[in-house]
């Protein structure tokens, strides 16, 4: 990094600390001030107790700097008492605030970034980093060192300056102790360089053993994955492939401490040689006269904390220099751009359903992909009628839902609502016209209320008369406490168990409530019972009413419910029109699958 690079994420790094919360920072300043500088309130009453007790003054005047010192420092350790907790709590916030920034980030990034796999590194890696204390977390800690020692440099100078004009010690002597420190800062700043290069580059090597010990974890602790690990029996195979990847990570971790070793134990050697140093100068400059007993004592104890403490800036500081490296990779998640296009148009409300949406020549390549999901899709339906599309496996039907409702843009081609291209109108406005129920959908574990209206304020009979409608009346009224009920027992003891059938019920009715102008549905009745299936088809109307909507499914069947099917194969779409009219045609894929299926419904039902 250079040194401009340095300073913009340093700067960067001191606005984040400050809009994340200024308290703490305060709190840290001054906190940290106060019990560096409480250590030198002993040392420089003790020496005025041995000069008075030296020079046989009434013993009272010890006594007094006694109690001083006592008193004093009972003081500040009953300030820092209060402030310490003020601190934990003010901590909290930061905590808490620094992980929502991660969601908040997450929610703003197109989704092509979200499925993106350099970005869940990215990702994962600076999370990891923050839990190892770097990042932030760092830069706190180093206000809160550095306050530390530059008090303790402050305090250190200002009780020792008074050697440095006594005259009965040469220049000669006074110019070792200053030579001395700075030759120990010097060692400090090679040493410590190399150690952080070191760290560095042993974190670097760890980021994957890392991200997989993490996933390990994600995935044994994980409420979802316990009837997999009990039924597959694989306990031991997670604990084994989780071992070895700890003595691989340890094994390399002791390694680096061996190598760390060999850079630390020469340093130690020469700050012991030099501290033995500056001892045999005091003891020889007490024996020249001109300096008190008392005095003798304090400037040996401040000049040992300052040669000390200057050396733990240097290390502060070049940590300090370090953690930017972590700070810019942690940035760079921040910084990672929303690409989508984002228009400015309002998107037109019409109530006579004249518009349409058409897919003019629309190709698409997932990204970091070579082939095309979808190939030169070309299809036109109104506003307001029901589409169905079907097909086998990949053949890019949840893509083009994808790109209906702007989760992808088209690598090649458009999509245009009323003759407008999707992405000239404003994209949260777009997107909320759409209600989505894709087949990975995900329940959290809050009151059904509150999923289904994706809100904590829902209103009740909205709720039930939606749920109603996708068909989960009669299990809502076993429900002692209804909308109220939490869903899974993640957080609530009383928690609804649902099946899998259920949740996409669920999934539905929380679509429903959004009450969108586009309902698009990927297999909405997969995890469902053939009863179960029948009643949404055949409430179909009732739940879509006027909207539009578009549903992927595999029960041909079904198709005879809605205006237009659309047959995709291998990304293209190779058949349109009515149900009849595509079976009357005799031949073509739509013929095929029916056949397929009818004949399975045949054999199933013969005795
Ligand atoms: P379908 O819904 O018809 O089963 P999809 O639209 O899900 O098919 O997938 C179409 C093709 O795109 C498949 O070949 C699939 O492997 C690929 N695909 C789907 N999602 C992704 C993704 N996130 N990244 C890369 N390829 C994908």
């Amino acid at each position: 990094m250079t040194l401009r690079e340095h300073i913009q994420v340093f700067r960067r790094a001191v606005k984040w600390m400050s809009s994340i919360s200024r308290r703490y920072t305060l709190l840290l300043v001054v906190s940290s001030s106060l019990s560096a500088a409480v250590v030198y309130v002993p040392i420089y009453f003790s020496a005025r107790v041995i000069d008075a007790l030296v020079a046989r003054a009434p013993v009272g005047t010890a006594l007094f700097y006694a109690a001083l010192t006592v008193g004093i420092v009972f003081a500040v350790q009953l300030l820092n008492g209060f402030l310490s907790s003020e601190k934990d709590a003010a901590f909290n916030m930061v905590w808490i605030k620094e992980e929502w920034s991660y969601s908040e980030k997450a929610m703003q990034m197109a989704y092509r970034s979200i499925e993106d796999p350099e970005v869940t590194k990215l990702r994962y890696r600076t999370r990891l980093e923050n839990q190892t204390g770097q990042n932030l977390f760092y830069l706190y800690r180093d206000v809160e060192l550095f306050t530390w020692q530059a008090t303790k440099i402050a305090s250190s100078l200002a009780l020792t300056a008074s050697f440095f004009t006594v005259s009965s010690v040469l220049a000669a002597w006074k110019l070792f102790i200053v030579a001395g420190v700075a030759a120990t800062m010097a060692v400090r700043v090679y040493v410590t360089k190399r150690l952080n290069g070191l760290n560095r580059d042993f974190t670097a090597s760890s980021v994957h053993m890392n991200i997989l010990g993490e996933c390990f974890n994600d995935y044994i602790g994980s409420y979802e994955a316990g009837k997999d690990i009990r039924l597959y029996d694989m306990g031991g195979f997670l604990a084994d492939a989780d071992l070895a990847l700890n003595r691989e990570y340890w094994g390399r971790n002791l390694e680096n401490s061996y190598r760390k070793a060999a850079w630390t134990v020469p340093v130690t050697i020469l700050d012991a040689a030099f501290k033995f140093g500056i001892y045999a100068v005091l003891i020889y400059a007490a024996m020249q006269g001109g300096v008190s007993t008392g005095s003798i004592a304090k400037y040996v104890a401040c000049i040992m904390l300052l040669v000390e403490t200057m050396a733990n800036v240097v290390e502060t500081f070049q940590k300090s220099l370090d953690n930017n490296h972590y700070l810019q990779r942690y940035f760079s998640y921040f910084d990672i751009p929303n690409t989508m296009y984002k228009g400015s148009l309002t998107v037109e409300k019409r109530d006579d359903n004249e518009c349409d949406v058409e897919f003019r020549d629309v190709s698409f390549k997932y990204p970091n992909t070579q082939a095309y999901a979808l190939k030169n899709v070309n299809l036109k339906f109104k506003v307001g009628e029901k589409l169905a599309i079907v097909g086998k496996n990949g053949s890019g039907k949840t893509t083009f839902l994808k790109l209906l409702c702007r989760l992808y843009d088209p690598t090649q081609g458009e999509i245009l609502l009323n003759g407008v291209n999707i992405q000239k109108y404003d994209y949260e406005e777009y997107m909320s016209i759409f209600s989505v129920v894709f087949q990975d959908f995900n329940l959290f574990s809050l009151m059904l209320g509150e999923v289904v209206a994706s809100s904590r304020d829902f209103e009740e009979e909205k709720v039930r008369e939606c749920l109603r409608k996708a068909n989960f009346g009669d299990r809502l009224e076993e429900m002692p406490d209804g909308v109220r009920s939490y869903l899974y027992k993640r957080y609530d003891r009383s928690g609804i168990e649902v099946s899998g059938g259920e949740a996409q019920k669920i999934a539905l009715a929380r679509a429903l409530y959004k009450d969108s102008p586009f309902i698009l549905l990927d297999e909405p009745t997969a995890a469902l019972d053939p009863i179960s299936e029948y009643e949404v088809y055949s409430n179909f109307n009732e739940i879509s009413g006027d909207k539009t909507t578009v549903y992927i499914s595999h029960r041909l069947a079904s198709c005879r419910f809605c205006d237009k099917v659309a047959v995709f194969d291998e990304g293209r779409i190779v058949q349109t029109g009515r149900h009849e009219q595509l079976l009357a045609e005799g031949k073509g894929k739509y013929y095929e699958l029916w056949n397929a299926q009818a004949q399975y419904y045949r054999r199933e039902s013969r005795p």
